[in-house]
């Protein structure tokens, strides 16, 4: 079966962004509430010498969400947010492949009506990693009210105390973005949203994480390929220590061709590869297109 998609008004490529995230503050990724106290998402892991692990964890699902959330209210020219321009919400999206959020993000019609059939849209961007390095437990706090109590207004009654888990500062968490086949404007969208969600990472208050660094160098590779001639700093879960995390990222930042190379902009054969200001940069320039080819003219 064919892949429905329209042909490119251009050449499309594979593209990868790799990066290390550091918490700047304690962190909650809700995963499930049990005798009043809300969870947060841990995984175990078996290290080499058999010992099991839990390690807290920034579920790609949710990063993926939070990034399509950033498009959908991103401000446009016209005093709009995007997905109210476009019609595109979560979780009713609009499945069009005219749509720069749908067209890579994917969508999902349930029913059928309004003359468009049930479907289901793949999309191209997958999300990936997001184990902690650290095997550092979360700590449960006690807060004098729950959000949503707050929500509904004050009826007077006694808040009600509950119980939080948090994910401890300074914990490091690689993650991975990866592109199939898309061409450089259909790529802006994902330069924008990694950008913008960072700051937007996490359930509830408070929120945000960093690029971690190393020497001022931030921890990020970006990837546009047809034949991935890099290693991929992909880490380890059974990786506990953050020296070890930042030598295994940054030394396979630098590995192209089976070389280490020196410069942050490394380009052979259909291979080019952006590692730290660099990448941060040429992420910025697609960002910047985003906004000016789409936002600023709707
Ligand atoms: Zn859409």
């Amino acid at each position: 079966m064919a892949t429905g998609l329209n042909q490119a008004n251009g050449q499309r490529y594979h593209f990868d962004i790799y990066a290390l995230l550091e918490g700047a503050q304690e962190l909650y990724f809700g995963h499930e509430v049990q005798v009043n106290v809300n969870l947060v998402e841990l995984v175990k892991v078996r290290l080499p010498n058999g010992e099991e692990v839990e390690k807290c964890y920034l579920s790609p699902t949710k990063r993926r969400g939070v990034e399509r959330r950033a498009l959908l209210w991103a401000p446009t020219g016209s005093g709009k947010l995007l997905g109210d321009v476009l019609d595109c919400g979560i979780p009713k999206t609009c499945a069009k492949q005219e749509c720069p959020i749908c067209n890579v993000y994917g969508g999902l019609i349930t029913d059928s009506k309004g003359g468009r059939e049930r479907t289901t849209f793949i999309g191209r961007l997958t999300h990936g990693g997001g184990v902690a390095i650290q095997d550092q437990s979360p700590e449960e706090k006690q807060r004098a009210m729950h959000p949503s109590d707050i929500h509904r207004g004050g009826d007077g009654e006694e808040p009600m105390p509950f119980r939080r888990q948090y994910n401890q500062p300074g914990l490091l968490y690689p993650i991975y973005n990866h592109c199939l086949s898309v061409t450089d404007e259909e790529f802006r969208p994902v330069a924008y949203a990694f950008q913008d969600s960072l700051a937007r990472i996490g359930a509830g208050n408070p929120k945000g994480v960093r690029l971690a660094e190393r020497a001022k160098t931030p921890m990020i590779v970006l990837d546009r390929y047809l034949v991935p001639k890099g290693e991929r700093p992909v880490l380890s879960p059974s990786l506990c220590e953050s020296e070890e995390a930042y030598n295994a990222f940054w030394n396979a930042a630098k590995q192209v061709e089976g070389k280490p190379q020196n410069d942050d902009h490394i380009s052979a054969t259909n291979f080019e590869r952006w590692t730290g200001q660099a990448a941060l940069n040429k992420l910025a320039e697609f960002a910047d297109a985003f906004v000016n080819e789409v936002l600023k003219k709707r």
